[in-house]
């Protein structure tokens, strides 16, 4: 399939796509690694007048430490989050995420700031940016903002986003003491898509009591969620492996999983069960 015409921008820096995008509003599409809109144009599912593609706004493409946070620019692709060592070191579910998603085509073309902004109901990042609580920084001509992960996914490919915002910069914490992560997935076999995907950051005492756990898992429903009664079945146990198994049996408390014809909704139910528990029982071995 071919898209429809479209005018192609290529601004230089953040200031100049800012003002392309508040004069051509909705007619306009930025193109980060065009993983996701461009076969969207090409199927004709989006048919932007102005396509605006930041790959000339390097400012926007980095990954820096600053005090217990790690800063991570939009433009960063997955292959750079995956192979950063500061990223390996002071948050491993992030790399190890980037790590899962496609294949290396995939990772070498595509965004963290694309991805999120996507926000497509199978894709890894939401997961483990819910459960690491990060924070997303969105700009626009009016100023700037900065919006919570739980309240940037609102529903399928829908975010917090506002028109003429774009989102800048994600800020993740550092790996605390005492605390193991892990980012578990099963893919759907063509894609590599998300059939299930969960990431859970957790933090046990000396006496392997859990102080604090968050579980993010994706695939599974319209949009990534939190598993609170995951978490509050395990904060205050022993992470042991029953605590652990009944605590995964609320993964999809609350939720209305998705039935497409790569899964039926109890299948996904019973894979964000199964890999709930083993993602807590990886993050557990890695305290
Ligand atoms: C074959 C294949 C397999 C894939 N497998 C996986 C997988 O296993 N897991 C996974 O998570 N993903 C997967 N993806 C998706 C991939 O990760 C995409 O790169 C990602 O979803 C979109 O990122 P992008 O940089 O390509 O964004 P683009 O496609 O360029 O943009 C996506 C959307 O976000 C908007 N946008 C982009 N950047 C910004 C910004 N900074 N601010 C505001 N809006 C913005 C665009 O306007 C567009 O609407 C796969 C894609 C393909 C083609």
């Amino acid at each position: 399939m071919i898209p429809t015409a479209f005018e192609y921008f290529r601004p230089a820096n953040l200031s100049e796509a800012l003002a392309l995008l508040e004069q051509y509003k909705d007619e306009a599409k930025l193109l980060a690694g065009g993983h996701s809109l461009i076969p969207l144009m090409k199927l004709r599912l989006a048919q932007p007048q102005y396509v605006i593609d930041l790959g000339g706004v390097k400012e926007l493409s980095y990954i820096r430490e600053s005090g217990d946070h790690l800063l991570i620019g939009a433009m960063t692709r997955h292959v750079d989050v995956e192979t950063s060592d500061v990223l390996r070191q002071r948050c491993p579910l992030l790399a190890e995420t980037a790590r899962r998603i496609g294949d290396v085509q995939v990772r070498n073309m595509g965004t963290i700031g694309g991805s999120l902004a996507h926000a497509d109901p199978a894709a890894d990042y939401p997961a483990a940016i819910l459960a690491l609580g990060a924070e997303l920084r969105a700009v626009s001509t009016r100023g700037e903002r900065w919006i919570r992960a739980e309240d940037f996914f609102v529903d399928m490919l829908t975010t917090a986003l506002q028109p003429g915002e774009i989102l800048v910069e994600v800020k993740v914490p550092t790996l605390g003491p005492r605390t193991g992560t892990a980012y578990v997935k099963v893919a759907q076999k063509a894609s590599g898509f998300a059939l299930c995907g969960v990431a859970v950051v957790l933090t046990v005492d000396p006496n392997g009591v859990c102080q604090d756990v968050a579980v993010g898992i994706t695939g599974v429903a319209p949009k990534a969620y939190r598993a609170r009664a995951v978490e509050d079945a395990l904060r205050g146990r022993v992470v042991d492996a029953s605590a652990i198994a009944n605590a995964s049996e609320k993964a999809t408390e609350g939720i209305d999983p998705l039935e497409d014809l790569h899964a039926s909704a109890e299948y996904r139910a019973h894979l964000a069960r199964v890999w709930c528990r083993r993602a807590i029982e990886q993050a557990r071995e890695r305290v």
